[in-house]
C-alpha cells in the first residue's frame, strides 16, 4: 500500500474524520488489522481562516504547498487536501511536488455522473460556492451544472460552517436550516446535493436530505486508498 499525505487541521473537526474514513475504508478494502498508511500534516487553522478574509489567496498558496513539500519529504506517495475552499490554490501545491495531488471535487464529480447525475446543489464556503475554482472544475471535466443558494442562505451556510461545525458545534437547528436550502434547491431542479466543505458531513446525514446526498469527505478519503492500494498493485503486476 502507498502512503497518503493529508494536509489537515482545516479544521481538525474534519481531519479526525477522514483519519477515521482513511482506515475504516482500508480495512473495508483489505480486512483484518489492514489500515491505511498516511501522514498528517495539521496546520494552524486560525492564521488559515485569517488570510482567507484577507483574500491573502497567495500567501495561503505559499503556506499549502510548503505543507505539501513536508509530506513529500516526509515519505508521501499522493497528497491530499482535507479541505474543498483550499483548493482554490491547488496549482500552487501541483507545482510544488513531484507525487500526485488528488484534487477533492474530481471523486465527486465522477460518483455524480456515474449516478446520472447533471445539474447539483452546492453546498460549502461563500468561498467555495461563490469562486469559479470549484463549480469551474465540475463543469470543465465532468460536465455538470451547479445551483448554488440564494445570499441570505449562502451568508447562513458560510456562518455555520465557521461558527459551529469548525468548532465542533452539532445542533437541530442549524441541521433544520441546512434542510431547507437543500429543499430550496431541490425545489429549483438540483438532482443532487454536493456537501462541498469537509464538516457539513458532521451535520447533514444521507437521511436528513430531500436531495441524494455526495459527500466530499467520504468521496476523498475512499478515492485516495483506493489510489494507494490499487497503484501499488498495479506496480507489482507490472514493475
Ligand atoms: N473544511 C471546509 C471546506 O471543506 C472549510 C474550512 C476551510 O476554510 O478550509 O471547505
Amino acid at each position: 500500500m502507498k502512503t497518503i499525505g493529508v494536509i489537515g487541521g482545516m479544521s481538525w473537526e474534519s481531519s479526525a474524520e477522514y483519519y477515521r474514513l482513511l482506515n475504516r475504508h482500508a480495512k473495508a478494502r483489505l480486512g483484518g488489522h489492514h489500515n491505511a498508511r498516511s501522514l498528517l500534516l495539521t496546520v494552524d487553522f486560525a492564521e488559515v481562516e485569517a488570510r482567507q478574509r484577507a483574500g491573502d489567496w497567495d500567501a495561503l498558496g505559499t503556506q499549502m504547498a510548503d505543507a505539501a513539500r513536508r509530506l513529500q519529504a516526509g515519505g508521501a506517495d499522493l497528497v491530499i487536501l482535507a479541505t474543498n475552499t483550499m483548493h482554490r490554490v491547488c496549482e500552487s501545491i501541483e507545482r510544488a511536488i513531484a507525487i500526485p495531488f488528488l484534487h477533492i471535487a474530481d471523486p465527486t464529480g465522477h460518483a455524480l455522473r456515474a449516478a446520472g447525475v447533471e445539474r447539483v446543489a452546492l453546498l460549502g464556503t461563500r468561498y467555495t460556492m461563490e469562486q469559479a475554482f470549484y463549480s469551474g472544475r465540475l463543469r470543465e471535466r465532468h460536465a455538470l451544472d451547479t445551483l448554488i443558494p440564494d445570499e441570505a442562505d449562502r451568508v447562513e451556510i458560510h456562518r455555520i460552517i465557521y461558527d459551529e461545525l469548525c468548532h465542533g458545534v452539532i445542533t437541530d437547528t442549524s441541521r433544520r436550516r441546512y434542510q431547507q436550502v437543500i429543499e430550496a434547491l431541490a425545489s429549483r431542479g438540483a438532482q443532487a446535493v454536493i456537501l462541498g466543505c469537509t464538516e457539513i458531513t458532521l451535520l447533514i446525514k444521507p437521511e436528513d436530505s430531500a436531495l441524494p446526498v455526495f459527500d466530499t469527505t467520504a468521496l476523498h478519503a475512499q478515492a485516495a486508498v483506493d489510489w494507494a492500494i490499487d497503484r501499488d498493485r498495479d506496480e507489482v503486476a507490472s514493475p
